[in-house]
């Protein structure tokens, strides 16, 4: 219920920010800006007499020690603050979430203290109390919840959540520092009311500070940086905070809070006496409770009865405050060793857990064991972290020599250490976030089994002990993300494994693979991860094509490509490119086997008959929401049956969903003739990723034209050359020379250059270039005197996709986001992977212009030289006096297209 509320309420300051930032603003500036007059005068202290002097020097140097101890008391406090925030590792953090609130709280509480009219001078050496008030750990944790999001919606439910979780206990001991500090209140010394009085005030404005300024302004602030990369942040693990912060866990530990409802109780019956109690009387006035006054009046007392017993009272009464303050110094000093001693705290874990071990890793037993459930959850997220040898020695299944060896070392090494400081309420074991960690201590293969095979997993393991069981066998290589339930540390695993083996550990350090999204990889574009290869993009464009400019992205290493495809794109600006996607249908082409010709023969009767196509398309069709089948080309070759099926895949390359509908309509057939052996479902009849005339001919994939008109001036001007040279070099390259090299499908200059770089770059299937840059350029002279050209290129089998397979990743998902191709098309599914692959063939064609421009003018080689060659590879080489002779050797660099 109270959780509900304060969920709520972080809710709403956190999507309102400037709302509650304004309305507590507006309301500081009021308060601020009252008149003195309308605020209530202090009570002036009474005129001290003479005869009071002596005991007012004493009352000095008494205050004197008091307040030197505070002072001294305070720096030492502040200093295990910040070490308690530095584990919490993450600067961002400590700086938005202690800055903030030391520096509103300040703020605020001076307004107040304005508003209240307390002599400042009277306050001073109440600031003390102030940084001994202070608890920056749930900002800190609120911060952190913040800094799990990834966006604005998650900012304002981390906050929300993190209010819920947080606010119950931060109400709870506000009230209960109020009450107790409130005891001072009651000592009838003014100048410890005083205090007293400020470190109530400041309690409770750092406490609404905490409720609505300090949620609205983090909410603000990280929705005004969202583009600073501040989220997630390496050293904020989300998965830890969350878990740690599991909101089973963070609900006040019954026991303690029962203690602190008790005690606010009690204290409210002791205000309320004493209130009653002090309430003035005839013979008593207001200012009769000024130290001054009672300590004239004893000193009165003392001249005339100067017993022990009065001689007492008077020294107690002198220093009443310092001893009040001497007891709430020790109520802090208290909280601190009862209630957030990690040690301790760790110490009556183990042992529990020691009692408790067999519960802990057997999940279905004892269920309703609070305690066990609270650590089952607090600490198995944290396991990364985790390492105590202690917690699993009754654990694992050790016969009893084993455990006491381990737990003579254990002790020996004095082993448990706190790593990690609790993330949420310091002051209770069940809100803790506690990873335990011992010194380095191999553990042994069966050790390390038996923990993996708990439910702990190899989470708990190092990664030196995964390797171990992987070596082992008890791992499968591929399998380690998942076992550790880490993907990123699943990579770093496997790359210190393979690195010790195979001796390049080293070379593996300018392999990347930190801050990449793994979830995306992991079973479904790559496996046995080592890290992700950086490859330069490059932008081409603008480029004219259907009317439309557009930047085309292309990731490549070979200098020039880019710069070259950019200059025809130039050279195409006025005129533009026009395409069209002619045919669609991405083919599977499965072998199949049957007893004889003339089975086999019968069978491609049955199949190439209409109604009998239906059935075989019903089938295939059921396989998918987008993939239609639209014809099967049967081939026989003896008693082998080769059907290419062809089907539209919506925006998807579509090439696992024609293996899956494929195999749906080869098993639908082979239910009609059981005599049929499926020898594979890919025959190369495809043909998939191999040179192949069936696609070239036939097509594959998108099936896609485009042409240009280029202006004589242009041709001259941008491209350097004439359109008879062009058209020249264009027939006796691209025609006559790939004829000569029985080429099927490479009538072109470099398609495959520019296909390359933009299937890379927008995450296609990269083998699949070699059908897809199946092109043949035409060149043609244009116009009434034959001075502009006309260019065509024609590509039968561009097969890509702008959903499935590479696409998904963040970096290629970017650049299909950049050709507004991303995704699925939303009015009409295939829409998007057609405009792709107009985009593919219309760069080809700028690609295509551009080089053949340069070799008719005979600029090839220079431009490779200046733009193609590593100056850094060339000086190193000279350097290391390997003698290279420049270009003979490097023959097939300038002339490989
Ligand atoms: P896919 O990711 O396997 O399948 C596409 C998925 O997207 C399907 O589940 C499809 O739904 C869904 N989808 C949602 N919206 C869609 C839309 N508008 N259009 C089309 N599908 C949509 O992708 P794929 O293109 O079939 O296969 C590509 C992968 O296959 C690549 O990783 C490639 O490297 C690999 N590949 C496989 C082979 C092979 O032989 N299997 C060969 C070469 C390459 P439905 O479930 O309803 O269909």
């Amino acid at each position: 219920m109270a959780s509900t509320l304060f969920y709520k309420h972080g809710e709403f300051c956190a999507a309102h920010p400037w709302e509650v930032i304004v309305a507590i603003l507006t309301l500081t500036g009021c308060m601020f800006s009252v008149e003195q007059q309308y605020a209530a005068p202090l009570p002036k202290p009474p005129i001290r007499d003479c005869a009071s002097c002596i005991q007012e020097a004493e009352y000095n140097a008494a205050d004197l020690i008091v307040m030197t101890l505070i002072r001294c008391l305070a720096v030492p406090y502040s200093y295990y603050q910040f070490c308690i925030l530095q584990k919490f590792g993450s600067k961002y953090i400590i700086g938005i979430a202690g800055l903030f609130t030391v520096c509103s709280s300040f703020v605020f509480t001076t307004t107040v203290i304005n508003l209240l009219r307390f002599d400042v001078a009277d306050i001073r050496d109440a600031l003390f109390f102030f940084i001994l008030l202070m608890d920056l750990s749930k900002a800190v944790i609120l911060a952190q919840f913040a800094l799990c999001a990834k966006n604005q919606d998650e900012i304002k439910n981390n906050i929300a959540k993190g209010m819920a979780i947080l606010g119950p206990t931060v109400t709870l001991d506000a009230i209960v520092e109020a009450l107790v500090i409130s005891v001072g209140a009651l000592s009838g010394v003014r100048r410890l009311e005083i205090f007293s009085g400020f470190a109530c005030l400041s309690i409770l404005v750092n406490y609404v500070i905490f409720m609505t300024f300090y949620p609205a302004c983090l909410s603000l602030l990280l929705e005004l940086s969202r583009t600073s990369s501040i989220y997630l942040k390496k050293e904020i693990r989300p998965s830890l905070i969350i878990s740690a912060l599991n909101e089973e866990d963070n609900k006040s530990n019954p026991i303690v809070r029962r203690v602190k409802l008790i005690m606010s109780v009690g204290l409210m019956l002791v205000h309320i006496h004493r209130y009653m109690y002090r309430w003035p009387s005839h013979e008593e006035s207001i200012d009769s409770v000024s130290p001054f006054v009672v300590e004239q009046h004893l000193a009165l007392n003392s001249t005339q009865t100067v017993t022990f017993h009065g001689y007492l009272m008077r020294w107690i009464a002198l220093s009443a405050d310092h001893i009040v303050i001497l007891i709430l110094l020790l109520a802090l000093l208290c909280k601190f060793i009862f209630f957030e001693n990690k040690e301790e705290l760790v110490e009556q874990l183990r042992v529990h857990m020691n009692n408790q071990s067999l519960e802990f890793l057997n999940p279905n037993e004892h269920q309703n064991n609070h305690l066990n459930r609270t650590i089952r959850q607090r600490f198995i997220p944290t396991m990364p972290f985790f390492r105590s040898h202690s917690m699993f020695l009754d654990n694992v299944s050790l016969d009893n020599e084993e455990k006491d060896l381990v737990d003579k070392e254990v002790q020996t090494q004095n082993e448990v250490e706190i790593l990690s400081l609790p993330l949420n309420n310091s002051k209770e074991v069940t809100s803790k976030n506690i990873a335990v960690l011992c010194p380095p201590m191999a553990r042994s293969v069966n050790e390390c089994l038996t923990i993996y095979k708990s439910d702990l997993g190899a989470t708990t393991l190092t990664d030196e002990e995964v390797i171990l069981l992987v070596k082992n066998k008890h791992i499968p290589p591929y399998q380690i993300e998942k076992a550790v339930d880490d993907p990123e540390r699943g990579v770093r695993i496997r790359r210190q494994m393979i690195g010790k083996d195979g001796n390049f550990g080293e070379a593996l350090e300018d392999l990347p693979y930190k801050n990449y999204d793994y979830t995306k990889v992991m079973g479904a574009c790559c496996e046995n991860v080592i890290g992700y290869m950086p490859i330069p993009v490059g932008i081409a464009g603008p480029l004219l094509l259907d009317g439309k400019v557009i930047y085309v992205p292309m990731a490549t290493t070979e200098g020039c490509l880019v710069a070259s495809t950019n200059r025809g794109s130039r050279a195409l600006l006025k005129c533009g490119i026009t395409s069209r996607v002619v045919a669609d249908g991405m083919t599977r082409g499965p072998v199949v086997r049957f007893p004889s010709v003339a089975k086999a023969s019968e069978v491609m009767v049955w199949m190439e008959n209409k109604e009998n196509f239906g059935k075989i398309k019903e089938s295939f069709d059921a396989s998918s929401r987008f993939a239609r089948l639209k014809k099967i080309q049967v081939r026989i070759a003896g008693r082998y049956l080769f059907a290419r099926f062809v089907a539209t895949t919506g925006d998807a390359m579509g090439m696992n969903m024609l293996s899956k509908g494929t195999e749906m309509s080869l098993k639908f057939i082979q239910t009609l003739f059981p005599e049929m052996e499926i020898l594979s479902i890919s025959g190369n009849f495809c043909a998939d990723k191999k040179p192949a005339a069936v696609n070239w001919i036939e097509g594959r994939g998108k099936s896609v034209v485009c042409e240009a008109v280029v202006p004589a001036e242009i041709v001259s001007t941008v491209l350097k050359t004439s359109t008879h040279a062009l058209v020249d070099v264009n027939i006796s390259k691209n025609m006559v020379g790939s004829a000569m090299a029985g080429s099927i499908g490479g009538f072109n200059a470099h398609a495959a250059n520019v296909v390359t770089a933009i299937f890379i770059a927008t995450g296609q299937d990269p083998a699949q270039n070699v059908g897809s840059s199946n092109c043949m350029t035409l060149m043609e002279p244009w116009g009434r005197n034959g001075e502009d050209l006309y260019i065509s290129c024609t590509m039968p089998s561009v097969e890509v996709g702008t959903i499935g397979g590479g696409t998904v990743l963040p970096a290629q998902a970017a650049c299909l986001e950049m050709l507004g191709v991303k995704g699925s098309h939303s009015e009409c599914p295939g829409e998007n992977a057609n405009q792709l692959a107009r985009v593919v063939c219309g760069t080809v064609l700028a690609g295509e212009l551009s080089l053949m421009a340069a070799l008719a003018a005979g600029h090839l080689v220079r431009s490779h030289l200046r733009h193609n060659r590593s100056s850094v590879a060339i000086f190193s080489e000279m350097e290391g006096n390997i003698h290279v002779t420049p270009p003979c050797k490097t023959g097939a660099y300038f002339v490989k297209t």
